[in-house]
């Protein structure tokens, strides 16, 4: 079992808060696909097994046309062994979608449409550099399940230098009875480099206090509880049965093979990237564009640490036992603060984050790490 990942590093504009890579040279659409056709067989003896989840995130995946779309799909069917059960997610942004393309991804094999919606409130998307509207946001859900997707998911944002609780709550509310099955929820960030930063720095933005980010982040669990999602990630919510199958192939440290500039790869030990540069990859020259790393046990056992305590299941300490015993008593003791005070539970072999200590989570983790 294995996923396959690729990076469309291409958006319209640049979102203030965006640290992913990507470029707005559209006209590199074209050499681009033409080297991702290349990648994709150039690797196909790498990973020789069923692959069962296929994402294409961005940038924005919804700018390549459908021929392009076609294409690229024919030459992964023919280079790798794509199950016919597979989940085969795109990113979309609100703006790009339409039904004509929409059914065309349907055909081409997308089961999964994951929408860029962010927020619903004009204002918010205002200050982020969205292209969309708050009325786009809507129709970009209607219209994929109008088309017939019937795997949505939606990514919102909370935490706003500008919202408060009252703002948040009204952005939750238009989600009552849409037909979205996934919902990713994250906080703002401000990550170094991005226009958001500067403004951070300059004083013009400013983080909201941890009891606001806290407050926000209990309404959006209730409130989906209320919906009936799951609470299956810490930024991920679902119903029943509609977890992201390729982001929890992550979790599980399931092989996956990455394509595109700044895509990442997993598979026999080894973590691989392709550096973010697409000049370079437009190159085709695949030694200078490959950086890699061996995950030796430590590394292994602070990454199941990091994605298994994130997770409602928890972390599977008897994956880490495999691993190494030292460190599966290091965990072992590092955790018992954590358990005592009741931010822990031990369930079987499994430690996990109850949901209501989840917004400490980051700091347990770090605790923890060896
Ligand atoms: S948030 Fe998405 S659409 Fe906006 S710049 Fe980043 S990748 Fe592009």
């Amino acid at each position: 079992m294995a996923g396959i990942y690729t990076h469309i590093p291409f958006c319209f504009s640049r979102c203030g808060y965006c640290d992913f890579y990507k470029t707005t040279r559209l006209d590199r659409i074209g050499p681009f696909v033409s080297v991702l056709m290349k990648e994709i067989e150039h690797y196909s003896s790498d990973l020789n097994e069923r692959i069962e989840t296929v994402y294409f995130g961005g940038g924005t995946p919804s700018l390549i046309s459908v021929k392009d779309y076609r294409d690229i799909f024919k030459q992964l069917r023919d280079n790798y062994d794509i199950a016919d059960s597979a989940e085969i997610t795109m990113e979309a942004n609100p703006d790009d979608i339409n039904e004509d393309y929409l059914d065309a991804m349907l055909q081409i094999g997308f089961n999964r449409i994951s929408i860029g919606i962010q927020s619903f409130h004009d204002r918010d998307l205002k200050e982020m550099g969205r292209r969309h509207n708050s009325v786009q946001a809507l129709q970009a859900v209607n219209i994929a399940n109008k088309a017939g997707f019937d795997n949505i998911s939606i990514d919102l944002i909370y935490g706003l230098s500008w919202g408060d609780i009252g703002s948040f709550r009204e952005n939750l509310s238009v989600l009552k009875g849409m037909p979205v099955q996934h919902i990713s929820a994250y906080h703002l960030t401000f990550e170094e480099g991005t226009p958001f930063w500067q403004l951070l720095k300059r004083g013009i933005y400013k983080e909201i206090k941890d009891s606001e980010s806290t407050e926000q982040y209990q309404e959006l669990c209730r409130f989906l509880a209320d919906e009936g999602f799951e609470h299956y990630e810490v930024s991920n919510f679902c119903k029943p049965s509609f977890h992201s199958r390729h982001n929890s192939s992550y979790w599980n440290h399931t092989p996956y093979i990455g394509f595109g500039p700044g895509s990442h790869s997993y598979y026999d030990g080894v973590r691989r990237w392709n550096k973010p540069d697409l000049s370079l990859y437009l190159r085709s020259e695949w030694d200078s564009i490959v950086e890699s790393e061996i995950l030796d046990n430590r590394d292994l056992v602070n990454e199941i640490v990091m994605l298994g305590l994130r997770t409602a299941r928890g972390l599977d300490t008897g994956r880490i036992r495999a691993l190494d015993e030292s460190y599966y008593e290091l965990v072992l003791i590092s955790s018992r603060k954590w358990l005592d005070a009741g931010h822990l539970i031990m369930d079987g072999q499994y430690i996990r984050c109850p949901e209501d200590s989840w917004f400490i989570v980051d700091g347990i983790i770090k605790d923890i790490f060896i």
